[in-house]
């Protein structure tokens, strides 16, 4: 697994805003699918092309283009769902499968509740929207999802991550494994509520209000 943090200045300017306490739902979806774009653009680094042979109005000439089968984009329901938007402005030839896993607060660990995903995901390379790495159990649980289908590389792009889900993740697949975290920043640690701290708050909450 690789761990990659996007060090930008853009980055880290978005993401304080989105853990100041003051900052509201619109301010929060707007900034969040802003970084998403940003987190995006280094994640899909070794997105798949293939050569593309083209005319310009001077010339024949060979570009890139999206090999297939697309990229499958996949939010983790809730709190992933406010970034799909900000991934899919950046690859909207992506086709879009969804995921809904609950985590137990109290076990804290992960369910799932929905699955609309291909049944078959050979060859397929998969971006998984999860805005915080906590505890690495709803994580893990999405990449084993994945890689039963026949997914055969998961890039996962998280706003936060702690310290412990980014080795539970490693744990659970071995540092071998077809899989890059791309992150915004490695806080400190998890509080015994299994939240991020610093962090910034439930996501999920933050993002649509509490229902
Ligand atoms: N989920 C959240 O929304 N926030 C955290 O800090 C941890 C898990």
């Amino acid at each position: 697994m690789q761990l990659h943090v996007v060090d930008h200045p853009l980055v880290a300017h978005k993401l304080t805003v989105l853990r100041d306490l003051e900052t509201d739902s619109p301010t929060f979806r707007r900034l969040a699918d802003e970084l998403v774009t940003l987190l995006a653009y280094e994640a899909t680094r070794g997105v798949r092309v293939e050569p593309h042979e083209i005319r310009t109005p001077v010339a024949p000439t060979t570009g890139v283009r999206l090999s297939a089968p697309k990229p499958l984009v996949v939010p983790i329901l809730r709190a992933g769902l406010g970034m799909l938007d900000g991934m899919t402005r950046l690859v909207p030839t992506a086709e879009v499968g969804f995921l809904g896993m609950v985590r137990d607060e109290r076990t804290l660990l992960a369910s799932t509740y929905a699955n609309r995903m291909p049944e078959d995901l050979s060859g397929r390379q998969v971006f998984l929207l999860d805005p915080m790495l906590a505890t690495g159990g709803t994580l893990a649980a999405a990449i084993r999802f994945a890689f039963e289908r026949g997914a055969n590389e998961v890039v996962a792009i998280c706003l936060l991550a702690a310290p412990e889900g980014v080795a539970a993740v490693e744990a659970a697949f071995g540092p071998e494994a077809p899989i890059t975290v791309v992150v915004a920043a490695v806080d400190e640690r998890l509080n015994r509520h299994g939240y991020i701290v610093p962090g910034l708050g439930d996501a999920g909450d933050r993002l649509y209000g509490v229902v």
